[in-house]
C-alpha cells in the first residue's frame, strides 16, 4: 500500500518522453538527447531504433527468409560496423568504450546465430527487436557516463499486446507499474519503444513506426501529465512541408484532429497512437529535437480555432467500384460488401455510393485480387490505381459555410474521383490521381491559408 501510494504520487507529474530514430540516429543526437531529458522532472523516456536500423534489421531478415546468408551477413557485418564508430563518439572513457563493444557483440551475436537455423515469424520478430534494445542501452550507458542516473526498464517485461493483436492495457499498466515500483526513487526511466510481447508472451512490435503508440500507451497506463513525441519537425504542419512551401506549424489540434490528419498522411505520428492518449485524456505535445526551444504542437481535448486547419495526404490508394442496379437497392447488399473485407482484413478509408455503385478505397492490397474475385458475385467491379487522399482537417461545425466552395474552387482544374464529407465533423476528404496531387496541395494552401 505504501508502495502504490508512492508510485501515485510520482505518476501524477511524470513525463512520457519519446524520441524518434533520427533524434536518436548519431553519437551527437544521442548525447542532445541525453541534454534534453537530464531536467530534474520525473520521465519515463522511449526511444525508436537508430534511424536506418530498423530498416536495416528488416533487410537482414529478408535474406534469412530466401536463405540468402552471403547477404545476410554482409548486411549484419555493415550494420554492426556503424554500431562501433557510434561507440568510438559516444563514450570517452575506455571502460565504457569497452562496455559499449561488449553490448555490441552480444546483440550481433544473436543476430548471427540466426542465419544457421530455420527462420520464420518469431525470428524475425526477435531481429526487429534489437534496434531498440541496442539504442536503450546505449543511451543508458551514456547517461551512467555522464553520472546521470537512470533506470533501464525492458519493454518486453509491460508491453503486451492480446490476442486480437491489440495491447493489453490492464496488462500494461500493471507490470509497468510493477517495474518502477522495483526501482522507487528515480527521475529517468528508460524504455523501449515499439517492441512488445504477444498473446504467447513471444517478442512481437507494435508495426513500423510502432515507437509513437508505445508511448502513448505508457502514458495512458502511468496517467502521464504529458506525452511528448520528439521528431526533427518542428510540429504537425497545415501541409504537407515535403510537397508545399511556405507551412507552418499548427499550435494546438484536437485529438480527432490529429487522429485524422496522422491517419490520412501527416508522417510525424503513428495514427493509433492518438486513442490510448485520447481516452486516458493525457496531452500529446510534438517537439523538434533540433530545435527544443519551439512551441511545436499541443493536442488535448479541445481544439482552439476554428475553420480549416490542416491538409494532408496519403499515396499508394486503391478504388474499387461496384456496379450493380439489381443488387444495390436490396437491404443487406452493403453488409455482403464489407463482409468481403472483413474476410481479408482489409480496412476501407473512404466510401460513397449511388443508387447504382458503391465505391470504397484501400491503402492495404495484398489481397486485391481475392476481394476483386469475390466482389464480382455481386456486379461488375472496377479496379483505379495510382490515386492519393487529400484530407483538409478543421473543425467544421461552427464556420462550416463557404469552406466547401473555397476546396471545390482550388480543385478547379483538377479531377476529383471521389469526395467524403460530413462521415465525421473534422474532416473533407478528396480523391486525386497522384500525379495531380502535388498540384491539389499547393492550390489548396492558397486559397484556405494564404489568402485569407
Ligand atoms: N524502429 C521502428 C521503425 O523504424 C519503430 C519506430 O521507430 O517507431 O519502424
Ligand atoms: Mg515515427
Amino acid at each position: 500500500m505504501v508502495i502504490l501510494h508512492t508510485f501515485t504520487k510520482i505518476r501524477k507529474y511524470m513525463l512520457v518522453q519519446k524520441f524518434g530514430g533520427t533524434s536518436v540516429g548519431s553519437a551527437e543526437r544521442i548525447k542532445e538527447v541525453a541534454r534534453l531529458i537530464h531536467t530534474g522532472q520525473p520521465k519515463i523516456v522511449v526511444l525508436s531504433a537508430m534511424s536506418g536500423t530498423t530498416n536495416s534489421l528488416v533487410e537482414i531478415a529478408g535474406y534469412l527468409y530466401k536463405k540468402n546468408h552471403e547477404g545476410a551477413n554482409e548486411a549484419i557485418l555493415n550494420l554492426e560496423e556503424k554500431y562501433h564508430t557510434v561507440i568510438d563518439e559516444l563514450f570517452e572513457s575506455d571502460a565504457y568504450k569497452a562496455k559499449g563493444r561488449e553490448l555490441i557483440q552480444s546483440h550481433f551475436t544473436y543476430i548471427k546465430a540466426f542465419t544457421q537455423d530455420m527462420f520464420t515469424l518469431f525470428e524475425e520478430k526477435a531481429i526487429l527487436a534489437q534496434g531498440e534494445l541496442l539504442s536503450t542501452a546505449l543511451m543508458h550507458y551514456y547517461l551512467s557516463e555522464q553520472h546521470i542516473d537512470s533506470v533501464l526498464v525492458p519493454a518486453l517485461n509491460f508491453m503486451r499486446t492480446d490476442k486480437d493483436g491489440e495491447p493489453d492495457l490492464f496488462y500494461i499498466k500493471e507490470n509497468l507499474q510493477r517495474e518502477i515500483e522495483n526501482n522507487p526513487g528515480h527521475h529517468i526511466y528508460v524504455t523501449q519503444g515499439y517492441i512488445s510481447r504477444n498473446a504467447f508472451g513471444e517478442i512481437d512490435n507494435l508495426k513500423r513506426g510502432g515507437s509513437d503508440y508505445s508511448a502513448s500507451l505508457i502514458g495512458a497506463a502511468i496517467q502521464a501529465e504529458e506525452i511528448q513525441i520528439w521528431t526533427d519537425i518542428d510540429g504537425m504542419h497545415n501541409n504537407d512541408p515535403r510537397v508545399v512551401d511556405n507551412t507552418h506549424p499548427i499550435a494546438t489540434l484536437s485529438f480527432d484532429e490529429a487522429a485524422e490528419l496522422a491517419y490520412f498522411g501527416a508522417k510525424i505520428l503513428h495514427p493509433a497512437s492518438v486513442q490510448p492518449a485520447k481516452i486516458a485524456n493525457i496531452p500529446v505535445r510534438l517537439k523538434n529535437t533540433m530545435q527544443p526551444e519551439a512551441a511545436g504542437t499541443l493536442i488535448g481535448n479541445k481544439s482552439e480555432g476554428k475553420g480549416i486547419k490542416a491538409i494532408a495526404a496519403k499515396d499508394d490508394i486503391t478504388a474499387i467500384k461496384i456496379k450493380s442496379g439489381r443488387m444495390l437497392l436490396a437491404h443487406g447488399f452493403m453488409r455482403k460488401v464489407f463482409e468481403i473485407f472483413e474476410t481479408y482484413k482489409t480496412s476501407i478509408d473512404m466510401i460513397t455510393t449511388s443508387e447504382v455503385a458503391v465505391s470504397v478505397t484501400i491503402d492495404d492490397t495484398r489481397y486485391l485480387n481475392d476481394i476483386v474475385e469475390e466482389l464480382k458475385k455481386y456486379g461488375t467491379v472496377e479496379v483505379d490505381q495510382n490515386l492519393s487522399i487529400v484530407c483538409v482537417v478543421g473543425d467544421f461545425i461552427a464556420e462550416s459555410k463557404g469552406y466547401a466552395l473555397k476546396i471545390f474552387q482550388a480543385l478547379e482544374n483538377i479531377s476529383i474521383r471521389m469526395i467524403s464529407y460530413g462521415g465525421s465533423k473534422h474532416n473533407v476528404s478528396l480523391l486525386v490521381n497522384t500525379a495531380d496531387k502535388k498540384e491539389a496541395l499547393v492550390s489548396l494552401n492558397q486559397n484556405l491559408f494564404e489568402h485569407v
